[in-house]
């Protein structure tokens, strides 16, 4: 399909044998020309026209992208500084300089284009991770497949929540689809299946759906018209899915502490003008240097590196199961405070088995091997659980007058598929429908879906509102039954009568209490519940004629309905859940779960997996009804206690609230979802994290994460490799602001001496060591391991800058001045060995001009040195370095090598000498550098060591550092 990017609009749709001329032509028309049928393709037909009309994707117009980028760089506001640089340095006549400059502008250019790039691979990497997938019907058999495989003539199932796949006509069922992508128009529309054709405009066809809008509400079943390039979205725009790579806040306030540094460098090299001026130099090579100033200070490189830092996090993240839509997720992980989860899926397994039957005949243990299932949307990567072995069959002693009708009630009213293992093909469907077959299963019931599908006659889909669903099946040829099943409130509030053993009678008040006393039992095991109830449907029963959503009443269907029985489903924590929750205690984090389950249940797992126990101030329990209409107060009455939470029996909007109300507290809230109607908590939450396996895509595009796994302890893990970016952020700005007093200092003392003190460095010395040895040890600490304790420390306040005070005083007054005081020592005792005196001149010509050479060399090469000591102190902000470990930075290490040969070339190859006017050194010289990188580190360790115990003396907690 290589070729259809260069087609222009017009033309678009090449003439292969399976294109339709109008997907509104009647239907048998329509079968003819996709030479389909109302049963799809057979697998090895689609695989021939995927052959043949190429993969179902947009393929992108990519031009040559690369020069625009360059040249933004080269164009960026602080690049335009330097150039204004270079031109006042031709002016005073130093082209060496003025080309130096220039060097620096290409090269930083280079670099951040290079970042940058990586920093984008690293995110489009990302979609591989989460493949989207699409429900076919092929040799007659259900699947899910890659949405790319989805071919003209394919039998597509869409359900509530899908991103449909490509554009289709509906064969049967009733969706609501968002058609915004297409036409701008946010409120969804309905399309069902018709008979008459519709020959207004496409868009507004009846019956037909768009690639890349959504369902949000319905299921259907439709047959694919155009895939690729030739659906409507293709014809529009080659739109794509993209991370959006909007500025994060932390490269917003990086920007504009750029900006500061690049003012105060700028002042600077205006106040050494006169300085130097009054020195004694002659104006122009005042000029020159002021100009220098300003270039080693203006801090170009810092934010295509923080980019990239993010970017390797993202990188990192995604390996690990969670899978960010944008760069600037990664910093605000960091900060997260509270997690609101799901229970269902992610605190637990989402492998359902009926463990408990109640009926009315009395208490029935269920046992059935545990349910193997994939997951609805489960990629075929994901490997499938061990089956385990079957325990040991418990005989149904239910007399068969109330397990029957519960068995067919339980069998009809579900969507899943028990699937047929001895044919390798795995169950598929909702887990807890999954688990509610295997129960009827065991009952007796016939299972079977193609059996199921063929009686049934309507369907009031389950909805996490109603929190039930019912379906209405022709049992016999002319007698329809209702089938409901659901959360027990539900459907016990509309249930009148109870089958007992010796039939049918109405249902009690003492039936009820006793019910519910039954149900409290089995959720206090941590057991989800649902009941089961049935109905008779009378010819001509209201609830089948007219309402919404494909032609039946929900309302009038589900009422005075027989109840069947409940059934108790177990569906255990996952492992590792247990230890993520401690995680996030001793790191500060709280938990709420949110759950449309029942109260008992959700609580029980939540003790299960250790929420509200030790560690915390305790759990509290809220249903939706607890909290009372949306006045707030009482949300944040229930918010001001400190203990964690489980809002149970919840809606989407209990969601919403709990994002607000926790906002309104300054918390920073992860919230996961998985349905249509979480999409708006997640996209107000500060995290939205979505389910990758069984979320729906419409939760997926709302939210700001997805998980690979739904597993809860990856929120975990990436709240800690947020925490790890943003420090290694931190610690190379500490780095990159330390050797500007290294190289002020130098200058400060040359000027205040009144150049007594000649020159201890020059331009072009200082731009080597930013331009040079100074780069890729900056680049690996964004790289630096977690730090101990990382996961020990409260969140990071939200309103907290990324530059502290307390860095600044670090990297000034700590590195910067130990390495000032050592890089002037060393001068002038290389100064004393060569024989100078205050006021001996060094200028060309003079006996000791060879001899000041050195000495400057020297200078260089002991701010390289300190830079060295730098590097390896600002490795940990509060740990010792023994802690983290001395080679446990390989990038470092590299990086450190490669400042040292970077620096010898500089000091040792005769060209270079020439240019920037350095001389070589003899080595008991260089025996003056060894101390210095030990000198600089030991200072900050001394530091961090004094500051470790200030923290520990007023209970601040701040981590423990290893050993
Ligand atoms: P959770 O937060 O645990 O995922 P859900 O919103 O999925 O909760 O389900 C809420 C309640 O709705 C469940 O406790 C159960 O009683 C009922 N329920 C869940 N799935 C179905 C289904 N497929 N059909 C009928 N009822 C269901
Ligand atoms: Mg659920």
């Amino acid at each position: 399909m290589s070729d259809v990017s260069t087609e222009t609009p017009g033309n678009s749709r090449p003439a292969t044998d399976t294109m339709t001329s109008d997907p509104r032509e009647p239907l048998a028309l329509l079968f003819r020309d996709l030479r389909s049928g109302p049963d799809g393709l057979s697998s090895r037909e689609a695989a021939r026209r995927l052959l043949a009309d190429g993969p179902n994707e947009l393929s992108r117009r990519r031009g040559l992208t690369w020069p625009g980028e360059i040249g933004r760089q080269l164009v960026h506001p602080l690049a335009l500084l330097l150039w204004l640089a270079a031109l006042l340095a031709l002016l005073s006549g130093s082209t060496v300089l003025a080309a130096a400059i220039v060097a620096v502008v290409l090269l930083n250019a280079a670099v951040a284009f290079v970042q940058e790039r990586h920093a984008e691979h690293a995110v489009e990497a990302l979609g591989a991770y989460l493949p989207p997938q699409a429900t076919v019907v092929r040799d007659r058999v259900q699947q899910s497949i890659a949405v790319r495989e989805v071919v003209s003539g394919d039998l597509i199932v869409i359900s509530e929540g899908d991103r449909i796949p490509a554009d289709a006509r509906l064969l049967s069922g009733y969706v609501e689809a968002d058609l915004s992508m297409l036409t701008g128009e946010s409120v969804p529309v309905p399309r069902s299946a018709g008979e008459e054709p519709d020959t207004g405009p496409l868009l507004s066809a009846r019956d037909l759906v768009f690639s890349g809008t959504t369902c949000t509400a319905g299921s259907a079943r439709a047959i694919v018209v155009a895939t690729g390039m030739r659906t409507e979205i293709g014809r529009v725009a080659a739109l794509t899915e993209q991370v959006s790579r909007d500025d994060s806040p932390l490269e917003r306030q990086v920007r504009r502490v750029a900006w500061l540094i690049a003012a105060v460098a700028v002042g600077v090299g205006l106040a050494f003008l006169p300085l130097g001026v009054l020195a004694g130099l002659p104006v122009n090579e005042a000029l020159v240097f002021a100009i220098g100033l300003l270039v080693a200070n203006v801090p170009e490189g810092l934010l295509p590196t923080i980019t990239l830092a993010l970017a390797v996090g993202v990188r990192v993240l995604a390996r690990g199961g969670a899978v960010v839509r944008r760069l600037s997720a990664v910093e605000t992980l960091g900060s997260t405070t509270v997690i609101c989860t799901d229970k269902t899926g992610t605190l637990t397994e989402n492998r359902m088995r009926p463990v408990r039957l109640w009926t009315a005949a009395g208490d029935q243990p269920v046992s059935v091997p545990a349910p193997v299932t994939a997951p609805v949307t489960a990629s075929a990567s994901l490997p499938e659980p061990p089956s385990m072995p079957a325990p040991p069959s418990i005989p149904v002693s239910v007399p068969e007058s109330v397990s029957g009708p519960l068995g067919k009630a339980l069998a009809a009213c579900s969507n899943a598929d028990l699937g047929d293992p001895d044919r390798g093909r795995g169950a598929h469907g909702d887990p807890t429908e999954i688990g509610l077959l295997h129960a009827a299963r065991w009952l007796g019931a016939d299972t079977d879906p193609a059996a199921r599908s063929a009686r049934r006659r309507a369907e009031a889909p389950f909805d996490s509102r109603a929190r039930r669903m019912s379906t209405v099946d022709e049992v016999e040829p002319g007698r329809l039954v209702a089938s409901v099943k659901g959360a027990p409130e539900a459907v016990l509030a509309r249930c009148v009568s109870l089958l007992t053993p010796a039939g049918s009678r109405p249902l009690t008040d003492a039936d009820r209490d006793g019910f519910t006393r039954r149900l409290a039992d089995f959720a206090a095991d941590g057991l989800r519940v649902l009941a089961v109830a049935d109905r008779e449907l009378p010819d001509g029963d209201p609830a089948l004629g007219g309402g919404q959503a494909g032609g039946i009443d929900r309302d009038a269907l589900e009422t005075n309905l027989r109840l069947l029985g409940i059934v108790g489903l177990a569906d255990p924590p996952r492992s590792g859940v247990a230890e993520a929750v401690a995680a996030c205690h001793r790191a500060g984090i709280r938990i709420n779960v949110v759950s449309g389950d029942h109260a008992l249940t959700t609580a029980a797992v939540a003790r299960q997996v250790g929420i509200g126990g030790p560690g915390t101030a305790g759990l509290q329990v809220v249903t939706t009804e607890d909290l009372g209409d949306p006045t707030e107060a009482d949300l944040d009455a229930f918010l001001h206690d400190d203990r964690e939470i489980v809002f149970a029996r919840s809606s989407p909007e209990t969601k919403l609230r709990v994002t607000d109300a926790l906002h309104a507290r300054g918390e920073v809230v992860a919230m996961t979802g998985d349905g249509v109607n979480d999409a708006p908590a997640l996209r107000r939450a500060d995290i939205g994290v979505a389910m990758g396996r069984s979320g729906t895509d419409v939760a997926r595009e709302a939210s700001t994460m997805v998980l690979t796994d739904d597993n809860f302890a990856t929120i975990v893990r990436a709240v800690e490799a947020g925490r790890q970016v943003y420090d290694n952020v931190r610690k190379f700005i500490v780095y990159i602001f330390a050797h500007a007093v290294a190289e002020l200092v130098p200058f400060l003392v040359f000027a205040l001496s009144g150049g007594t003190v000649p020159l201890p460095l020059t331009v072009l010395q200082i731009l080597m060591i930013d331009l040079g040895t100074e780069t890729l040890p900056a680049l690996a600490l964004g790289r630096e391991p977690a730090e101990p304790g990382l996961m020990e420390r409260p969140p990071r306040p939200r309103n907290e800058g990324v530059i502290r005070p307390v860095m600044l005083l670090r990297a000034w007054a700590v590195l910067g001045l130990v390495s000032a005081a050592a890089v002037m020592a060393v001068y002038f005792a290389v100064l004393w060995r060569i024989g100078w005196h205050p006021g001996d001149s060094v200028d060309k010509g003079t006996p000791l001009h060879e001899g000041y050479l050195r000495a400057t060399t020297m200078t260089f090469l002991a701010i390289v040195a300190c830079q060295i000591g730098t590097a390896t102190a600002a490795r940990t902000e509060h740990a010792s370095l023994r802690a983290v470990g001395l080679l446990t930075n390989r990038l470092l290490l590299a990086g450190i090598a490669f400042e040292i040969a970077f620096a010898a070339v500089v000091v040792y190859v005769p060209p270079l000498q020439h240019v920037l006017g350095t001389a070589s050194v003899p080595p008991s010289d260089l025996l003056l550098l060894l101390p210095l990188p030990v000198l600089v580190w030991g200072a900050d360790e001394l530091w961090r060591a004094s500051r470790r115990r200030a923290a520990t003396a007023s209970g601040e907690p701040i981590p423990p550092t290893g050993p």
